[in-house]
């Protein structure tokens, strides 16, 4: 078997599900399973649903404006959209009658359960288009493959149950399910984090022992720094995996972080290509060389939070004070992506994805004087060489380390 992932701005609009066709035809899909995400924003709104539902706002005009964006794309796609349209109209039915049935007040559960009709709803699309054109293809309904635990909105894997149920799946011919989703043992949906449609395909791609994985994007490959922010990039022709695990896990979004182990682990070889020119050869991730060409590569994260503690006392920051800090962080889901200490004082770079920095920081004022500075940038440089700061704007260096070939540094906003 071969994975193919598409994510979100591949399918935006009927264009770009004509183009998945396209591809298909041009490169090949004999044999493949295809993960895909939910349409362009769909994740967006769908969570806007669920946060306003929770604050008791009116959340079924938002629902109505999500169904009938994607009815819009089904009568331009389909000659007779009736079929299709009755689908979409029976998903976003479904979630209203779940909200108001619903009585759990656990956020996280109700956010999947919700939030998961986006990638349902574009898989069915695309199913039923790319089977309109004669390019056959079966729908897979994920939860029935990808077990996790009940860890709603971050889903932690049950790898030897997925493995048993996707190794249930005749490897021939062409599937087409979602990425991002899983289900716990009671059958509820899970979602497996943010940007999870990367890391989905990798599961199915380990669980098949697949001959490769390809995941489609807006970009010709990895890049050895993000367009949005950099200028002048430049194509990563080939990276180790090892290299790959690093890039992804300092912040370069073009592959999500959990994506690179299980590849890794069986050596399946995994390429980043775009799906504008789908024939070009992108970047291929797989053993040897770290990197080629050899050239600094750039990371930048954004809205992050220096924190910084300091004994009252001027007493020592020991081992057990640490411990005590770092259980706060992770039970906060609060990220740690730098730290940097000296005998009476911790510096932290924080995400701080489920705002709960303010009550760290509450916690924290109690034991330590805290300085916080909000809104601050994350530079990441791996391969750095004399040159490579020029990058960062370094007037506004709050903080910077360096350890072997990474350097980071921290700037205002
Ligand atoms: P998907 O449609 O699969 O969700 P993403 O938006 O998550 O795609 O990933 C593609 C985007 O990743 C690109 O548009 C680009 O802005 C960003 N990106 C970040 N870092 C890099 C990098 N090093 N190389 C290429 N693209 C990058
Ligand atoms: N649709 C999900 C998201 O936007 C998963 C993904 O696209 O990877 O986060
Ligand atoms: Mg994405």
């Amino acid at each position: 078997m071969k994975v193919f992932k598409f994510g979100g701005a591949s399918v935006k609009d009927a264009a770009g599900v004509r183009n998945v066709a396209d591809l298909l035809q041009s490169v090949g899909y004999e044999n493949t399973c295809v993960i895909v995400s939910a349409m362009g924003k769909t994740t967006n709104a769908l969570e806007e649903v669920v946060k306003r539902y929770f604050e008791n706002e009116d959340f079924e005009k938002t629902i109505s404006g999500v169904k009938e964006q994607h009815i819009t794309l089904a009568k331009e796609l389909f000659e007779n959209p009736t079929d299709v349209s009755n689908e979409i109209s029976q998903f976003f039915d479904d979630i209203v009658s779940f909200l108001r049935r619903n009585k759990s007040p656990n956020y996280s559960y109700v956010y999947d359960q919700v939030v998961c009709c986006g990638e349902l709803i574009s898989t069915k699309i695309i199913s039923m288009y790319l089977n309109s054109i004669n390019i056959k293809n079966d729908w897979l309904d994920v939860r029935d493959y990808i077990k996790t635990d009940d860890t709603y909105r971050e889903g932690k894997v049950n790898w030897s149950l997925t493995e048993q149920n996707i190794k249930k799946i005749s490897p021939k011919g062409l599937f087409i399910t979602q990425g991002f989703l899983g289900s716990d043992s009671n059958f509820f949906t899970t979602t497996l984090g943010r940007e999870g449609s990367d890391y989905s395909a990798a599961i199915f791609a380990y669980c098949f022992n697949a001959e490769s994985m390809t995941i489609w994007k807006d970009v010709p490959g990895v890049l050895n720094a993000d367009p949005r922010y950099f200028e002048e990039t430049q194509l990563l022709n080939h990276i180790s995996y090892e290299e790959a695990i690093e890039l992804a896990y300092y912040g370069a979004s073009v592959i999500h972080p959990k994506t690179l182990q299980p590849l890794q682990q069986k050596e399946i070889p995994f390429f980043v290509k775009s799906f504008i020119n789908p024939t070009e050869n992108g970047t291929e991730v797989a053993k040897g060389e770290a990197l080629s060409p050899e050239v600094p590569c750039f990371i930048l994260k954004r809205e992050q939070h220096l924190v910084r503690l300091s004994s009252k006392d001027f007493s020592f920051i020991t081992e057990d004070k640490l411990s005590g800090i770092f259980n706060q962080l992770y039970d906060y889901q609060i990220k740690v992506n730098l730290m940097q200490n000296s005998a009476i004082s911790l510096s932290l770079c924080l995400e701080d994805k489920y705002n709960n920095l303010d009550k760290f920081v509450a916690d924290m004022n109690e034991a330590y004087k805290v300085q916080e500075e909000n809104d601050v940038l994350l530079y990441t440089i791996r391969h750095f060489d004399d040159n490579s700061d020029k990058v960062v704007p370094t007037e506004k260096e709050l903080l910077r380390q360096t350890v072997r070939e990474t350097l980071q540094i921290v700037v205002k906003a």
